[in-house]
């Protein structure tokens, strides 16, 4: 059964991180469907291997080298379903929908909701497990449900309030697959379509959307602003070789061609120690390095 699901062997990792640095992946498979995740997920136990979802790679950092998971990309998964009731509008989107498309279907109906989260760069896979957002919001504001299958390939169907979640934290980042969820929008009054393109245009004077980039490195600590405290000591610009801290956000990291991951461990190291010798801060990352 295992054959049938489509998969690359060898991977070149790097291609699936924004940020284009990594090694090789000695499988990633490709599923179209909730019962080819869950063969995943019960092979993965068979054959005493990790599960490892990816979406669109955003947040997403590759280590050198073979790594021997079981990458499940959810890139083949992107059903979407739309229901209204009154003013509101329910969306159902597979892990591999991304927030394009659903900015899509927001302009097409003018919904209210969405708009603090267009310009993320994601999968509603990856938003979810990240509980991503952006100007105060939270893709968690406006989510229902989720559909997800835990390690042992039981699927569950959990309400908002049944799932663990905080800033940039859910449950699913320790254990589980999201295969879907279910947002929750309303017809607005506003003129929404402007309303994001404005938003875009924030992001695109701010962020060095230019270059390979995962985005916030770190957590905004309670009360502070990580770019702030990297900015203030210096780091803002700052590289090791062909991987450093953005020139135009200091909390974004850049790879300015050939960048490595080594270099990029070093300098993670070096802005870690530099921050809390100064502010006794400890910054806590917010991509994730998979090694
Ligand atoms: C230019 C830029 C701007 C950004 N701006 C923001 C921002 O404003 N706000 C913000 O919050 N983030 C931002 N990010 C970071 C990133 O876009 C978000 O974290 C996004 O939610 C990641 O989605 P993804 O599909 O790329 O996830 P990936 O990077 O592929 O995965 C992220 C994590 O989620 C897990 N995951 C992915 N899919 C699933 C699934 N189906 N089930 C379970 N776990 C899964 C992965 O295993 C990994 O641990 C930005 C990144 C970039 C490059």
């Amino acid at each position: 059964m295992l054959k049938q699901i489509e998969t690359i062997q060898n991977a070149d990792l790097s291609k699936f991180s924004t940020l284009k640095i990594g090694g090789k992946a000695k499988h990633i498979f490709f599923p179209k469907n909730k019962e080819e995740v869950c063969i995943l997920i019960k092979e993965s136990i068979d054959k005493g291997k990790e599960i490892h979802p990816i979406g669109i790679g955003s947040n997403t950092i590759f280590s050198d080298g073979i790594l021997d998971k079981f990458f499940i990309s959810t890139k083949n998964l992107k059903k979407i379903n739309i229901t209204k009731k009154n003013k509101d509008v329910l969306i159902e989107a597979e892990a591999g929908v991304s927030f394009k498309e659903i900015i899509n279907i927001v302009k097409k109906y003018n919904l209210e909701g969405f708009e603090n989260l267009s310009g993320i760069p994601a999968s509603i896979g990856g938003a979810v497990a990240m509980n991503a957002g952006a100007f105060g919001s939270e893709i968690f504001d406006i989510l229902e449900e989720v559909e997800w299958i835990d390690s042992e390939g039981n699927i569950h169907t959990s309400l908002k309030d049944e799932i663990s979640f905080s800033y940039r934290k859910t449950q699913f980042q320790k254990e589980g697959f999201v295969y879907k969820a279910k947002l929750k929008l309303k017809k607005s009054d506003k003129d929404i379509p402007k309303i994001i393109k404005e938003h875009l245009l924030e992001r695109n004077k701010k962020q060095p959307l230019n270059l390979p980039t995962t985005g916030s490195t770190y957590k905004n600590p309670e009360g502070n602003y990580a770019g702030y405290l990297l900015e203030q000591a210096g780091l803002k610009g700052y590289k090791i070789n062909d991987i450093g801290f953005s020139e135009k956000h200091a909390n974004f990291l850049v790879n300015y061609g050939n960048g490595q991951f080594k270099d990029l461990m070093r300098l993670l190291e070096y802005a870690e120690e530099t921050i809390e010798n100064i502010y006794k801060i400890k910054l806590e990352r917010e991509i994730k390095i998979v090694k």
